[in-house]
This record gives C-alpha cells, sequence and structure tokens, in this order.
C-alpha cells in the first residue's frame, strides 16, 4: 500500500469533495436496493486499503467465505513493507522490537487472537489458528510465538532497516504521544459480507509507534478493534486503541444496529461517547466503520482525515469519513 499520507497528498484536491459528498450521503455506496434480499457482497477496510480489498473480493465477491475474505485481504498489508503499521515493517516499540496484535471472528461468533506477538508476518493467520486449533480465544507473547512456531511459522526479522532508522531517529527525542492521522495509526480493520449472506472480520497492527514495551491495544481485543455478530452485522476500529478500549467501541456499535440503528448512526453514536467520556478526544483520533447485514456500510471519526476502502458492486472506492470535529 502506498502510505496514507501520500494518498492524503495526492487526493487533497478532491477532498472537499469527497468529504462533501461523504457526509451528505454516508450510506450511499453502502446502501442495498430496494426491494432486494439477496445478500450484497461487500468487503470494507480502514484507511486506502483498496489492495487489500481486492484481495479480499477475490475471495467474497467470488461465491468464497468471508472469514478466508479477511485473512486474505489483511495479509497483503501484513506483507507490505511500505505499511509502518501492520505486520513486516511496522514501527517497533521504544526498545526496537515489533510487536504484532491481531484478531478475527467468523460468522459463528468464533473467533481468534494474538498479542505482543514478535516475529511472526502474518498474526492474522495466527489468531486464525488460535480459534481454530485451540479452545481459548487469546494467545499472547512467548507463548504465542510458540504456538505459531509449533504450527509451521517462520521466525522473521520484522524490523526492515527504514523502520530502524526513523526508530534511531525518534530515540533523539523520545516523545511518545499519539499523531492524529498519521502512519502510526494505519491499522487494518477489515470487514466482509459474502454471497452467502455471512460476514466475517479481522484486524491487524503493530499498534502505535514506539509505545512501551508490551503494549497491547484494541486490535487484538474483541469487541473494541473488531466484533461481528452474523444477526445484525460488524464494526471495526482503528486509531488511539487506549480510546476504543475504553468504550468497548466495536461491540457497541454492532449492539446499537441491533437495537435499529444504521451502520452511520451506530458509528456516529459510538464517536459522540468517547467525546462525551474522554476530556483528551481533541489531540487524538478514533475511526471506527460499520457493516450490516443489507450490505449498508457507516462510518466516522473524531477528527477529519479518517478513510477506507468500500468494495461492492464491482467497485472499490477510498472515501474519506465524516468526522465529528
Ligand atoms: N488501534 C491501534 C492501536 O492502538 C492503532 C491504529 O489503529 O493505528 O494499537
Amino acid at each position: 500500500m502506498s502510505s496514507r499520507r501520500k494518498f492524503l497528498a495526492q487526493s487533497a484536491i478532491g477532498t472537499l469533495g469527497i468529504a462533501f459528498g461523504n457526509y451528505a450521503c454516508a450510506n450511499k455506496p453502502g446502501q442495498e436496493p430496494m426491494g432486494s434480499s439477496e445478500p450484497v457482497p461487500t468487503v470494507l477496510s480502514t484507511w486506502n486499503n483498496q489492495a487489500a480489498n481486492e484481495a479480499a473480493w477475490a475471495v467474497a465477491g467470488k461465491g468464497g467465505r468471508a472469514l478466508d475474505a479477511v485473512e486474505q485481504g489483511v495479509r497483503t498489508v501484513e506483507a507490505d513493507p511500505e505499511d509502518m503499521s501492520v505486520g513486516y515493517g511496522g514501527r517497533p516499540d521504544r526498545d526496537g522490537h515489533v510487536t504484532l496484535d491481531a484478531c478475527i471472528m467468523d460468522e459463528t461468533g468464533n473467533c481468534g487472537s494474538v498479542c505482543f506477538l514478535e516475529h511472526i508476518k502474518h498474526p492474522i493467520s495466527v489468531a486464525r489458528l488460535v480459534m481454530e486449533k485451540t479452545p481459548h480465544v487469546i494467545l499472547a507473547g512467548e507463548g504465542a510465538l510458540q504456538f505459531a512456531l509449533e504450527n509451521g511459522f517462520q521466525k522473521e526479522d520484522l524490523l526492515t532497516e527504514k523502520a530502524r532508522q526513523e526508530w534511531e531517529e525518534w530515540k533523539k527525542t523520545s516523545e511518545y504521544k499519539p499523531v492524529i492521522n498519521i502512519e502510526s495509526h494505519d491499522t487494518i480493520g477489515m470487514l466482509a459480507l459474502d454471497q452467502q449472506g455471512n460476514m466475517a472480520g479481522a484486524c491487524t497492527t503493530s499498534g502505535l509507534a514506539y509505545k512501551i514495551r508490551g503494549r497491547v491495544g484494541d486490535s487484538p481485543i474483541i469487541g473494541a478493534g473488531m466484533y461481528v455478530d452474523n444477526e445484525v452485522g460488524g464494526a471495526v476500529a482503528t486509531g488511539l486503541g487506549e480510546a476504543v478500549l475504553k468504550s468497548l467501541g466495536t461491540f457497541l456499535i454492532v449492539e446499537l444496529m441491533r437495537q435499529g440503528m444504521s451502520p452511520q448512526q451506530a458509528c456516529e453514536e459510538a464517536i459522540r461517547r468517547i467525546i462525551s467520556k474522554q476530556e483528551g478526544h481533541k489531540d487524538f483520533q478514533v475511526g471506527f466503520l460499520a457493516l450490516n447485514k443489507k450490505g449498508e456500510a457507516g462510518a466516522y471519526s473524531i477528527q477529519p482525515g479518517f478513510s477506507y476502502a468500500l468494495y461492492q458492486r464491482d467497485e472499490n472506492k477510498v472515501q474519506e469519513a465524516a468526522s465529528a470535529l
């Protein structure tokens, strides 16, 4: 994936138009045609992850299972050294270690997660194995690594030269604070709805750049970074994980949709809760995406600048979400 900063710079001229169009008709790209009861295969992901959507669409849009789609989709980002917030090439913690968090959830409500995992390029696939091969939901740190190695994953050095150099530069000031809408918030969260009408979700990240060693964010926590209930829909989060954890935002969004809210309304309410309860919200970003079983999508963030990619009816579009501030 090209960096989001580059994308935003490239699209700066068109941003107003996109933002206006999106605000005025936030649900339209994901709206089901009137009278249709057929599932509308859909892939929805955070930021400008169109390439990841392509990989997922090759599965979900072609008769495959949503679970396989989200795994294949986010793996493309995990393998991309240019994406410095996910998998290989991710920025390290303050001690120079790349530590990864990921989770996955299927249409039956099964889920798996790994957190504080080092040396494995595809944490999402380890999370899937935790779901499918163990009676547990979360494996962490050394134990997660041991489990991955026992199951045939290769131990790799995930710190690229570029990430190492940036970290060396960072150490000169060692200033630790979340920066709004720069690549330190580049987590991919993805939801897919397949032709059978089943939904799955995945979320994978290297977390906040230069975090304290051992820090785990929202991304591997079911109901925080991602949640799916196949009766209702799903949601994913990106941004400051601590803020999402305090609100269990994606679980909240799915429950709000269950009570009748549209995906857009549910995302807006979840952001409103964070804003009303978390005083520092002006200084950080959180973005939510939601998808219901009809294929209707929603997107909302605290700050401007949160983009998302929606693949539906053979169109794979990046759009900017409406925001509260
Ligand atoms: N939510 C992720 C975390 O806090 C970061 C991100 O979305 O970029 O670990």
